[in-house]
C-alpha cells in the first residue's frame, strides 16, 4: 500500500461501504475531499470498507466508483479494500488485548438486553455497565466452556474528557461518560480468537496505515471521532486533522434520507441532471465561494479557492431551484456538439429515428432547443415534436379552429418553394400569405406554430420553421392540419 511521502503531507480519503448505491452525501464528501486534496496538491484516495460482509456487494463498489468517475473526482491510487487488511486489523486488537486496553466480554445478548431494559426503566441512557472489564481468566474459561460468543470491547475511561480541534467546527468536546461504556471492537471472538473486527477500529488502522492526514466526513461521524482518537491512543498511532462536514437537509430541515426519493447520484443522472452542475451543487451544499466567484463554477475552479473556513457548521438545505439553475448554465455553456453528444442516447432511447436527420440538422436542432434547457430530459420533451410528427394539444387544435387560421397556412404552403428557404425568405412567404388570404400575421405565426409543433409554446418560430423546412417537413405538417 501507498503509505505517503513526507513531500506533501495532505492526503485524504473516502471511505465508502459497499452496502448501497452512491448517495448524495458521500459523494458530497467526496467533494469535499477531492477540493482539499487538489487545493493543497495533496492525493485523494479510496478505500472500499466492506467488512461488513452480509450487507456488502461488489456491484455497489462498481456504481459508488463510476459515480465518482462519473462526476470528475478522480482518485490517486488503487483503492483499498478493508477486508484484505483483516490482519493487520487482528493484530492491532490483539496489541490492545496485550496492552490490557482490551478484553474479552462474555455478555449475552439476552443479559445486554435486560440491562438495557433495566435502564430504561430508570430513564438512564443506554450503556454497555463494563460488567466484564476485570474478569479472572477462570472466570473467562467458564463462559468460554458454557459456550459463549465473546465480543472484544475497549475499555473507556469515563473520566476522560476527549477534545480535538476540528477544522470545521472549532474546538471539540466529548466526555468518555457519554461513549456508551466499553466499546466492542470484535465481534464472535471465540477464546483464541480474534473474530471480525468492528468499524471504529479498522478505521483507525487503516486510516494510520494509508498516512491519512485529514479525516474530512459527514458530522454524523463525531461521536466515532471521541471513540477513534482514544484508539489512536491506545495504538500509539500519530492522530489525523478532522473536519466535520454539516448534513444535507431536506426541505423540511431533517437529515436527508431514502424517503426524500432522490438521494443516490444515478438518479439525478438519470433525471437528466449533468455531472458539472450536480458537482458545482453539492460543493455548495454547505461551502460558500469566496465574494466575486459567483455560484457557477467547475470543481477545478473551486478546488483552487476550497478553505474550511468557509464551511458552515450549520445543515444544509437541499435546493432543488438552485440545482436546476445550476444545471441551466450548464446546459447553456455546452457548445452544440458537446450537447447532440448528451442528447444522443436519451433520443435514442426515447426512439426518435435521428439516423434519418443529418449531424448538421441535429446541431441546429441543440443550438434552437439548448437555450431553454434546464434538464438534460427536456432535451427529449421539446425534441419530441422534431422528430415525430406531433399530436395536436387541445390549445393548438382551437388555435386552427378560428377562422381563416386553414386558410392562411394553405396561402403559404403554395408558397413554399421546392429549395430550402432562409430567414428573410421565410419572413417574406409570410407576409406574402397573409396579404393573400388577408388575415393578420400574429394570426399566421400562431398557426404556423401550431401546425408545426402541434403545441403552442416552443422555441423561435422562424428558426423552427427553417429546420424543418430543411428536412422537407414543414409541408406534411401543414397539410395535415387540413386534412
Ligand atoms: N464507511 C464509513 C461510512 O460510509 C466511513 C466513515 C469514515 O469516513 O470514517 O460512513
Amino acid at each position: 500500500m501507498d503509505s505517503g511521502s513526507a513531500a506533501n503531507p495532505v492526503r485524504v480519503r473516502l471511505a465508502p461501504s459497499p452496502t448501497g448505491t452512491l448517495h448524495i452525501g458521500t459523494a458530497r464528501t467526496a467533494v469535499f475531499n477531492w477540493l482539499f486534496a487538489r487545493r493543497h496538491g495533496g492525493k485523494f484516495l479510496l478505500r472500499i470498507e466492506d467488512t461488513d460482509k452480509e450487507r456488502s456487494n461488489p456491484a455497489f463498489t462498481a456504481n459508488i466508483l463510476e459515480g465518482l468517475q462519473w462526476l470528475g473526482l478522480d482518485w490517486d491510487a488503487e483503492p483499498v479494500i478493508q477486508s484484505a487488511r483483516i490482519a493487520e486489523h487482528r493484530s492491532a486488537i490483539q496489541q490492545l488485548l496485550d496492552s490490557g486496553h482490551a478484553y474479552r466480554c462474555f455478555a449475552t445478548e439476552a443479559e445486554l438486553t435486560a440491562m438495557r431494559e433495566q435502564q430504561a426503566a430508570l430513564k438512564q441512557a443506554p450503556r454497555y455497565d463494563n460488567r466484564h472489564r476485570n474478569l479472572s481468566l477462570a472466570q473467562q474459561q467458564e463462559y468460554s466452556a458454557a459456550g459463549r460468543q465473546a465480543t472484544i470491547r475497549f475499555c473507556i475511561d469515563d473520566q476522560r474528557s476527549i477534545t480535538w480541534s476540528d477544522l470545521v467546527r472549532g474546538e471539540m468536546r466529548w466526555a468518555g461518560a457519554d461513549l456508551g461504556g466499553d466499546m466492542v471492537i470484535a465481534r464472535r471472538a471465540a477464546a483464541d480468537q480474534i473474530g471480525d473486527p468492528l468499524y471504529n477500529l479498522v478505521v483507525v488502522v487503516d486510516d494510520a496505515a494509508m498516512a491519512i492526514s485529514h479525516v474530512i466526513r459527514g458530522e454524523d461521524h463525531i461521536a466515532n471521532t471521541a471513540k477513534q482518537l482514544l484508539l489512536y491512543e491506545a495504538l500509539n498511532l500519530a492522530i489525523p486533522k478532522f473536519a466535520h462536514t454539516p448534513l444535507i437537509l431536506n426541505q423540511e430541515g431533517k437529515k436527508l434520507s431514502k424517503r426524500d426519493g432522490v438521494t443516490s447520484v444515478a438518479d439525478f443522472q438519470a433525471m437528466g441532471y449533468t455531472a458539472a452542475a450536480l458537482a458545482n451543487y453539492m460543493t455548495l451544499l454547505g461551502w460558500s465561494a469566496p465574494e466575486g466567484m459567483g455560484e457557477r463554477f467547475t470543481l477545478n475552479q473551486a478546488a483552487a479557492v476550497f478553505d474550511f473556513d468557509r464551511v458552515n457548521k450549520a445543515g444544509a438545505r437541499f435546493d432543488w431551484d438552485k440545482l436546476n439553475w445550476l444545471n441551466g448554465q450548464v446546459l447553456h455553456e455546452l457548445g452544440s456538439e458537446q450537447l447532440e453528444q448528451q442528447l444522443q442516447p436519451l433520443w435514442q432511447a426515447a426512439n426518435f429515428a435521428i439516423e434519418q436527420k443529418t449531424l448538421a440538422w441535429r446541431l441546429k436542432l441543440c443550438n434552437l432547443l439548448g437555450p431553454s434547457l434546464t434538464l438534460l430530459a427536456d432535451g427529449v420533451e421539446q425534441a419530441k415534436p422534431f422528430f415525430v410528427q406531433p399530436e395536436l394539444t387541445p390549445e393548438a387544435l382551437s388555435q386552427l379552429q378560428i377562422p381563416n387560421a386553414i386558410s392562411g397556412l394553405q396561402a403559404l404552403l403554395a408558397l413554399i418553394p421546392d429549395h430550402p428557404i432562409d430567414s428573410s425568405s421565410a419572413q417574406q412567404l409570410i407576409n406574402q400569405a397573409c396579404e393573400a388570404a388577408g388575415i393578420k400575421k400574429g394570426l399566421l405565426m400562431k398557426s404556423l406554430r401550431a401546425a408545426l409543433l402541434g403545441r403552442l409554446q416552443g422555441p423561435d418560430l422562424i428558426e423552427t420553421w427553417l429546420l424543418l423546412n430543411s428536412s422537407g417537413d414543414d409541408r406534411l405538417r401543414l397539410q395535415r392540419c387540413w386534412l
